[in-house]
């Protein structure tokens, strides 16, 4: 006898999923889904049929196929933090298909699973927050070093599939280099168990780097084993102010030839971001007693509180001859934790300060650090003389070769005006940074933001092999479609048309 035709409505694939995880973790009102389908800046709306919320790896298995079977789209969501609409669902026209897309958020898995001192890892579900993930470790006497100003919400799977960067990567490298193994729910529900907690494995190829980094296109990432390190015994705080870009870098080249590795964040503030702060985040205040062009904070990590103290002793001393060289204007040296925690929150309120503003153009590059002074020269330079009045928010991680480099005008009229450019001025920033041998996306992946823009600056063969890896990966692309990937099938690359077709 044939077995009876799947029904693949949604109504019936609704009842399939409410039948895995329970009626109250399929939300559908438009109500509860608001908070999953808006992304974090407000700019991406799009549309589920539900959103669903699994309390472990094996109903995520059994969703996964259900929505397999009916042809669903599947979105995964982490703490929707992320800043390029990755996290939800497309609008429904954008879909060629107009397929159902259903949410799963990752949130109800939380456990922290295993942590092996020895082995200096932490084997964690991939819903659990970076803070939860933070603490845990702490606990243990260890440190989990990554650190984004969102990771109260953010989580490692999120973490993961963006790859994400933050304050500390100079030292202790971004996501790809702080996992270890992932366990990982493929688009037809198969699960691939690489929770292994090795440095070494030379058994082919590194799977688990396809995944991190992927956006959720590839498949689910249900826990993974992270890389731990020694607590650092004490930390140095300091605020600088410098007269450019260029004696940053040249500043930066000093420090790590002084202290080496103990140097764990380097970050730039220029004068429009830190005026921000100041005008939208309460209670924060200049640290030096006027706002100068170019500030820096920076950060020393010492392994006892003896090392701690002759750091101190040797970064005094460096900071007074740059002083005396005209290359430092002005810095103040955190005394304790919470005049620390002061200076960090100058930094780490910009993303929040730039949204109470308004809308701007933002643009998450990186460029070698040989060549930070140059892209920002030129850039400010090409901006003014186009956009006169424009108010450019440069800060970001110059230690890493990565700014945040977001444009816009002070007066609401004249933003909106300058708002409509979005596309030339993209391509003005772009292009340039691509001519530096930079990335248009440095931390905050493609999403939805960039999936086209991509196209103009990696070469056809890049696109073709990861369209290749997609579709061995996820055949029926069904793995959050429309983020990373264009939907358009076509990858022509501008950059290498003919002269005459330019
Ligand atoms: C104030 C603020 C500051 C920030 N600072 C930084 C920063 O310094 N550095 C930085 O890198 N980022 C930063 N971000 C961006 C964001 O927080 C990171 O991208 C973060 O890693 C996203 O985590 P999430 O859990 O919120 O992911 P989500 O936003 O939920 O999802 C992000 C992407 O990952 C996919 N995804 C989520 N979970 C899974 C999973 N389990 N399996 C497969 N795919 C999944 C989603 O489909 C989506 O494509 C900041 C954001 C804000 C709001």
């Amino acid at each position: 006898m044939n077995e009876p035709a799947l029904d693949r409505t949604p109504e019936a694939l609704l009842q399939r999923l409410t039948g895995i995880v329970g009626e109250r973790h399929v939300l559908t009102a438009a109500a509860d889904l608001g908070a999953y389908c808006n992304d974090w800046r407000g700019r991406y709306h799009g549309q589920a049929l539900c959103v669903v919320r699994p309390g472990t790896t094996a109903e995520v298995v059994a969703l996964v196929a259900a929505c397999a079977q009916a042809g669903a789209a599947m979105v995964p969501q982490g703490g929707n933090t992320g800043l390029v609409g990755g996290g939800v669902p497309c609008s429904a026209e954008s879909l060629a298909q107009h397929q159902p897309q259903v949410l799963i958020s990752l949130q109800r898995l939380r456990n922290i699973r295993e942590i092996d001192t020895a082995n200096h890892t932490i084997t964690v579900d991939a819903g659990c927050t970076l803070q939860q993930v933070q603490e845990a470790a702490a606990e243990a006497g260890l440190l989990f070093p990554l650190a984004i100003a969102s990771q109260g919400t953010a989580t490692i799977g999120g973490n993961l599939s963006t790859n994400a960067g933050g304050v500390q990567v100079l030292r202790y490298g971004n996501m790809r280099e702080l996992t270890l193994g992932l366990e990982v729910v493929l688009a037809d529900g198969r699960v691939w168990d690489g929770l292994r907690g090795l440095r070494k494995d030379n058994t082919g190829y590194d799977l688990k780097q396809l995944f991190i980094g992927a956006e959720g296109t590839l498949g689910l990432i249900t826990a993974a084993v992270l890389k731990l390190h020694p607590r650092p015994q004490a930390q140095l705080t300091a605020w600088l102010a410098l007269p450019d870009p260029q004696t940053a870098v040249a500043l930066l080249g000093r420090l790590r030839q002084h202290f080496g590795e103990c140097v764990s964040a380097f970050e730039i503030i220029n004068r429009a971001a830190l005026e921000l702060v100041l005008k939208h985040i309460p209670g924060t205040h200049s640290p030096l007693p006027v706002v100068h062009d170019w500030q820096l904070l920076l950060q020393l990590d010492a392994a006892s509180a003896a090392e701690g103290i002759s750091l101190a002793d040797a970064l005094s001393e460096l900071l007074a001859a740059e002083q005396a060289a005209g290359r430092l204007l002005d810095a103040v040296l955190a005394q304790s934790a919470t005049q620390a925690a002061a200076l960090w929150k100058l930094r780490e309120s910009i993303s929040e300060a730039q949204k109470k503003e308004g809308f701007s153009i933002k643009h998450d590059v990186s460029v070698p650090i040989s060549r930070i002074a140059e892209f920002i020269a030129r850039a400010d330079a090409q901006l003014t003389r186009n956009y006169p009045g424009v108010r450019i928010a440069c800060f970001g991680h110059l230690g890493d070769g990565n700014l945040h480099y977001n444009l816009s005008r002070p007066l609401a009229e004249d933003n909106r005006a300058f708002i409509a450019a979005t596309a030339e001025v993209n391509r003005l920033v772009h292009d340039l940074v691509h001519e530096l041998g930079g990335s248009i996306s440095a931390e905050h992946g493609l999403g939805q933001l960039k999936r086209e823009e991509i196209l103009r600056y990696k070469s056809p063969l890049e696109i073709e092999l990861m369209r290749s890896i997609k579709a061995a990966l996820d055949p029926q692309g069904l793995m959050n479609p429309g983020k990373l990937l264009s939907l358009h099938e076509t990858t022509n690359n501008p950059l290498q048309l003919p002269d005459q077709l330019l």
